[in-house]
């Protein structure tokens, strides 16, 4: 009789991320801190196709329990017994159960900084999500637009030649520079006060800079965190090319899903497995490297007096690491009463809007933002601050979804606001699409 096919494959896991996944001691920590997991058990948020849920059934939708699902799923697949008897067959909707569990996770990376075990859990979702892709039993919801759009080049289907379509005549770019500005898609189209703060303040600091208009397409963070690779090799080697092309010497950043994707991402995918031909660094780090050196100095017109906290993003905080430079920005802008929130740094609690969970599961961002808000409240905050248009966007849809007095703004347009700068973005075919 003809060997029964494994019912699930390896594809996409690396050696190590197999050793990984066999390396949880089960020791429960991550079940004390992912943001899903928190929701599902306090019933605020249900899966969908998920009803009546039991307490033991809410644990699969924890770190520790999908990996010991797909472990079992491998034993089942290549275990000894497999290897002695052939595979043993799983049921088709035992893995789409655990394909759901799998994409209810904002790859927020929480449960990896405490794991005991060190387990690099956000890497092993995304390579079991691009597992998932590649049998055809993923992404999930929404998701599966998200290559259709990427035909434009941009995750709004927008037009890429409006792509600096928010962007006054007198703002000061050069074609060629040592320092590019990569926009990225949500501040070009969705956020674009974010953008225009950014160049402002990158004109009032002295700081001459370039980006790439139409030839910035966009990052493929979504495609990653979501496990659809086919479009990731030819944005990565565009974008990167585009950049080289000008003469970039670092790219700085003032969106974290951006500076993220790039900065660990896109190596894996440059001209397989290359050393990036430039730097990357966020926006804050930037400033904070010229501060020290003496070449720039902020000329404030206008105190906030303000109590501003700071969301750390997952991306640029958690994933990178990134935590003192943006710190040391908002403690220089006159008049900000700078407070923490209880849960900072790489502690902090994730706002809900990665992993695709924006696009897939709208409901669950929605709650864990609202979270945040009140982990500000909590402070006596006026606003609560972040680096990140996603952040932005995901914590004002929960601020208008909910009563609170705190309202949220980028550092970058703090910064601005504070330098007295014009902040007016040109009518554009974006103007009514824009998250205020
Ligand atoms: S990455 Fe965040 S949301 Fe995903 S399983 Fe880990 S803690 Fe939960
Ligand atoms: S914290 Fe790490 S070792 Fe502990 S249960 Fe979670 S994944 Fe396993």
């Amino acid at each position: 009789m003809a060997r029964r096919e494994p019912s699930i494959t390896t594809d996409r896991l690396t050696a190590t991320q197999l050793m990984e996944i066999d390396a949880c001691t089960r020791c429960n920590e991550c079940l004390n801190w992912c943001p899903v997991y928190e929701e599902i058990n306090q019933g605020t948020f249900t899966p969908e196709g998920h009803a009546n849920l039991t307490s033991k059934d809410t644990l699969d939708f924890t770190p520790k329990n999908k990996l010991n699902t797909w472990r079992t799923f491998m034993n089942k697949s290549y275990g000894l017994r497999a290897k002695l008897f052939g595979p043993r067959e799983i049921p088709e909707d035992a893995i789409m159960k655990f394909r759901d569990e799998l994409y209810q996770c904002t790859t927020c990376g929480i449960c990896s900084t405490v794991c005991e075990s060190g387990i690099g859990t956000v890497e092993i979702w995304e390579s079991l999500r691009a597992n998932m892709v590649m049998h055809e039993r993923g992404p999930y919801g929404k998701q599966v637009g998200f290559t259709e759009l990427l035909k434009t080049h941009n995750i709004f289907a927008a037009e890429q030649k409006d792509r600096l379509c928010w962007m006054p005549g007198d703002v000061e770019m050069e074609e060629k520079c040592d320092v590019a500005y990569f926009v990225g898609c949500t501040a070009a189209y969705r956020m674009q006060k974010v953008a225009l703060a950014t160049v402002r303040v990158l004109n009032a600091l002295n700081i001459p800079f370039t980006m790439l208009g139409e030839e910035e397409w966009c990052c493929v963070s979504v495609l990653i965190r979501t496990g659809q690779l086919g479009l990731v090799e030819e944005f990565v080697n565009h974008n990167i090319e585009a950049l080289k092309e000008k003469g970039v010497k670092t790219v700085v950043y003032a969106c974290a899903g951006c500076h993220r994707t790039s900065i660990l991402d896109w190596p894996k995918f440059y001209k397989g497995g290359k050393k990036l031909p430039f730097e990357i660094l966020a926006l804050s780090e930037y400033m904070e490297r010229l501060l020290d050196a003496g070449k720039i100095e902020f000329k404030w017109e206008k105190p906030l007096e303000k109590t501003v906290t700071m969301h750390d993003s997952c991306h640029t905080g958690r994933h990178v690491g990134v935590f003192d430079a943006p710190r040391r920005i908002y403690k220089m802008i006159p008049g900000i009463n700078f407070v923490e929130m209880e849960r900072n740094r790489e502690y902090q609690r994730c706002c809900g809007a990665g992993g695709g969970i924006k696009a897939g599961v709208p409901d669950l961002a929605l709650k864990c933002a609202q979270k945040r808000v009140r982990d500000a409240e909590a402070v006596g905050a006026d606003i609560i601050s972040s680096t990140c248009p996603f952040c932005r966007r995901n914590i004002k849809d929960g601020i208008n979804a909910m009563e609170t007095n705190v309202v949220f703004e980028d550092q970058i347009v703090l910064v601005a606001e504070a330098m007295g700068l014009d902040l007016t973005v040109p009518k554009n075919p974006y103007s009514d699409k824009q998250v205020e």
